[in-house]
């Protein structure tokens, strides 16, 4: 049975600003601008999308900044970086477990909560940590 629901994990900015501060760095307002550019954002951007909702709102940040901002999120696992086969990497400020419906024409990406996918404890002797699926087809809108 899947279940396409609204994601109940996510930070808010002054969340974000704080995690920030632990880990020493500074809180500038370009900073702040990525996280409010990720915030409730369930469309799984791409850098450069966020820089795009970021340049609108403040023009002087570079996307360099954007991919800075992104990857120290990441590392701190406030947020996931995801290869879906889009063609850039897309960013998922939802870090609940669940996977993603995954658009083949338009590279539109949704959450998705499915039965949670069992890994055996040692495959080929793999040690396996984590799992992910990713459903591939044809969006709402590409449907017709
Ligand atoms: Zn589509
Ligand atoms: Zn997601």
């Amino acid at each position: 049975m899947i279940v396409v629901r609204v994601a109940i994990d996510m930070r808010t900015p002054t969340e974000l600003t704080e995690v920030f501060r632990a880990q020493g760095l500074k809180v500038t307002p370009q900073r702040e601008a990525v996280f409010r550019a990720l915030v409730d954002n369930g469309s799984h951007p791409t850098a450069e999308s966020v820089h795009a909702a970021v340049t609108a709102e403040m023009p002087s940040v570079s996307l360099r900044t954007v991919y800075q901002v992104l990857n120290d999120l990441t590392r701190m696992g406030e947020i996931h970086a995801l290869e879906l086969g889009t063609g850039a990497a897309r960013f998922d400020p939802n870090v609940d477990a669940h996977h993603h419906l995954v658009c083949t024409r338009c590279g539109k990406v949704r959450d998705v909560y499915v039965e949670p996918v069992t890994v055996p404890a040692s495959a080929a002797g793999f040690a396996v940590d984590s799992a992910e699926v990713v459903f591939r087809g044809l969006c709402d809108d590409c449907q017709t």
